[in-house]
């Protein structure tokens, strides 16, 4: 059988979620906004112990926790939000990089139609936007920085610890997509400076269709994202419609299993990574990483096989390992990354470059295995 190696697009869901969301569907099948009944106030009861579940995994507080269907939606909240704030105050321009996940480039495409002032910055080769670079074009009348923590194509972390701090000097809203790196960075994103935070259950382990938006207090206040959906009051207004009770309560259990396991979940990761990594060097393969394996996740390597057409090993191999050449939210058509094109790599890399992530529980035997095969027709493929 295959192996599953696409962590990053979707993990597995954890028995022990499943099993806390199958008794909640059950059993527990209230609205949490129902005031009238026991069954609502036990669906709330849930809701709110799930919040506090997440609040303990970033070291914050639970009342900075909206439930969301995802960090799609939640990137949408975190800079839509602010439109109305932004024509109030006059603080049009935005800031964000070329490797951003789409939910915040495209969102950010929208805003600069409607008139906001936009810089988009390139990461080096390194596969890393430099700090300096953005805080150099910082102005008066800068609205937001938006930049992920870890990328998802190629595992790369980006300087957010920096420019959290200085952000926060300047007084300019700050953004973190965490989708790939919350419940594995955990004590970094603890000691992240920040605004507003994005992730989705499903990266670490949890249901599919379920995320959070974190909008950190300053002197009790909530940053001033308004919602951008209209209806009820659930979530404070921020995320109108019924909460699903069960996805919510998968979102926190998945939280507390990270913050319990995150210590063993790096080393497996780590372990995993080191195997990769001695195989490929024993392999004889004619490859190289993309990105600076220094800054990058002990979960994900971008690797380019010279002379492979990526698309041609991944059908080769598929009866070995699940992998992918994009992000899954791209990679319906193939058309060359544009994380990579933004890194500077040449299209003829680009092509010959794929996605391997892995999980803590990714079995090893099977990991050496399937990925030995899939080496060895890369190596049988490049010409
Ligand atoms: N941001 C990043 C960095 C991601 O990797 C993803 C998922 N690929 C998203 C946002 C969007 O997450 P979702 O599809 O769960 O909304």
């Amino acid at each position: 059988m295959e192996i599953y190696l696409d962590n990053n697009s979707s993990t597995p869901i954890d028995e022990r979620v499943l099993a806390i969301m199958e008794n909640v569907y059950l059993h527990s099948y209230g609205n949490a906004d129902s005031r009238t009944h026991n069954h609502g106030e036990r669906a709330r009861t849930i809701v709110e112990n799930a919040r506090k579940q997440v609040a303990s995994l970033l070291g914050i507080n639970s009342s900075e926790v909206f439930f969301t269907s995802g960090s799609t939606e939640s990137n949408n909240i975190a800079i839509q939000g602010l439109e109305e704030y932004a024509i109030e105050t006059n603080k049009k321009h935005i800031i964000t990089s070329a490797i951003e996940h789409k939910s915040v480039l495209e969102t950010i495409k929208m805003m600069k139609k409607k008139g906001f002032d936009v810089d988009i910055v390139n990461p080096g080769l390194s596969g890393q936007v430099n700090a300096q670079e953005i805080l150099d074009k910082v102005r008066e009348d800068t609205l937001l920085v938006s930049i992920m923590h870890v990328n998802n194509e190629t595992g790369i972390i980006q300087p957010v610890d920096i420019l959290g701090g200085e952000l926060e000097k300047r007084n300019v809203l700050f953004h973190v997509d965490a989708t790939q790196s919350c419940g594995k960075l955990v004590e970094e994103i603890r000691n992240l400076k920040y605004n507003m935070l994005s992730f989705s259950a499903h990266k670490l382990k949890g249901p599919q269709g379920v995320g959070v938006l974190v909008l950190r207090k300053k002197r009790y206040r909530l940053p001033p994202v308004k919602n951008i959906m209209y209806g009820g009051q659930q979530e404070h207004g921020i995320r109108p419609g019924t909460i699903p009770v069960a996805l919510v309560a998968g979102c926190g259990e998945a939280c507390e299993i990270a913050e319990d396991e995150y210590k063993e979940n790096s080393r497996k990761l780590k372990s995993l990574k080191g195997t990769l990594e001695q195989l490929l060097n024993d392999s004889g393969a004619d490859y190289h990483y993309n990105g600076e394996q220094n800054c990058c996740i002990d979960s994900t390597v971008n690797i380019c096989f010279k002379g492979v057409m990526s698309e041609a090993l991944m059908l080769s191999s598929k009866q070995y390992c699940s992998v992918s050449n994009g992000s899954a939210c791209t990679s319906k058509s193939y058309s060359p990354s544009y994380v990579l094109e933004a890194m500077g790599i040449p299209v003829e890399d680009i092509e010959s470059s794929v996605r391997i992530s892995w999980e803590p529980e990714t079995n090893k035997t099977e990991f050496i295995d399937n990925v030995s095969k899939m080496i060895e027709i890369a190596k049988s493929l490049a010409v």
